[in-house]
């Protein structure tokens, strides 16, 4: 079985119960949570039963052993998941709008993901894989920009491939050289998982039609467009097609993203075909809905098959 690798941010996650509060005042949270959005698809891809794990970096803290001691149980090999004695890890704190927008209080950057490099482990991992996945909201500084160009001329230069979902996020768009990064990360891809908005960010025609088209002839494999609860769209050159999204009812929306990728990434390495595929991310992406929590809603194959054998999708 193939190998998959991801390389990012490890943090825990703190949420408000209710929305619609900002920070401004106490509010009831919950949490932590392990999460970050790479070592969610990562879970995701370790309960599925692929061979997987990731590189990135945590502090010698509950915060980080809550990650690694969960990634470890779901089958992910840490061994390239780095323990810097000096340093904290990173935590984010979400809280939602009356609109279901979120906004995020991130600390990445400063916390032991900072000093997020390629070390020996890192390069003995890549060197073992077959598949990189990157999240753009992991571009958080230029060690990691340049670690993840290194990983990925690694798993290219050995036939690999690898996937990317930009993630963005607006706290780290304004971050100087994200934009660069993230377009030359494009142009490197065989599988790219945008949000609709984000697939607008990445090309210069003004309709999704056009972008696609634009993003495919430019050496791009295949093109998933995410929608939340409106479903999913895939464009390959062979054509295009939409998945409903299942009908379930949402406790926390993220997550969702990450776990509908990995699905993805892990069911199209197996080599099912593109509609069958779609559908198994739209139901672990559905189901990661239903619990609170980044990656409490990851899916194993038995109950991504007992939830596709019960549930019909949404009519569109
Ligand atoms: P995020 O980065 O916040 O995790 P995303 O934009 O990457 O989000 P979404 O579009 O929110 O990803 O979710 C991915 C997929 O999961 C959707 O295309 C859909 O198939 C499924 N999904 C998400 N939310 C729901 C929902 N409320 N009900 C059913 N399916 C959902
Ligand atoms: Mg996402």
């Amino acid at each position: 079985m193939k190998k998959i690798v991801t390389i990012g941010e490890i943090v825990v996650e703190v949420m408000a119960t209710q929305p619609g509060r900002g920070f401004l005042e106490p509010l009831a949270l919950v949490g932590p949570f392990p999460s970050g959005a790479p070592a969610i698809f990562i879970d995701q891809v370790g309960r599925l039963g692929q061979p997987c794990g990731m590189i990135g970096r945590v502090g010698d803290d509950d915060f980080g052993r809550i990650n690694t001691r969960r990634l470890a149980a779901d089958g992910v090999d840490v061994s390239a998941i780095a323990v810097d004695p000096e340093a904290a890890t990173g935590s984010a704190f979400v809280r939602y709008r009356d609109d279901g927008d979120r906004d995020f209080v991130f600390n990445i950057r400063h916390s032991a993901n900072g000093g997020l490099a390629l070390d020996a482990a890192g390069r003995a991992l890549i060197a073992g894989a077959d598949h990189l996945h990157v999240m753009g909201s992991s571009l958080f500084s230029p060690a990691v920009v340049a670690a993840t160009e290194e990983a990925v001329a690694a798993i290219k230069g050995k036939g690999g491939t690898v996937s990317f979902d930009p993630n963005i996020r607006r706290e780290l768009l304004a971050l100087p050289g994200m934009r660069a990064a993230l377009t030359a990360l494009l142009a490197r891809c065989d599988l790219f998982l945008p949000s609709g908005p984000e697939l607008l960010l990445f090309a210069s025609a003004g309709d999704e039609a056009g972008a696609v088209a634009e993003i495919l002839s430019g050496g791009v494999r295949a093109v998933v467009v995410k929608r939340g609860a409106a479903g999913a769209d895939y464009h390959d050159a062979d054509g295009s097609f939409s998945q409903a999204a299942f009908p379930v009812e949402e406790l926390d929306p993220t997550g969702a993203g990450d776990c509908f990728g990995a699905a993805f990434v892990v069911f199209w390495l197996r080599g099912h075909p593109p509609a069958e595929t779609l559908r198994y991310a739209a139901a672990a992406g559905a189901r990661a809905v239903t619990r609170r929590g980044p990656m409490e809603g990851a899916s194993t194959r038995a109950e991504l098959d007992a939830f596709l054998a019960t549930t019909q999708e949404r009519a569109r």
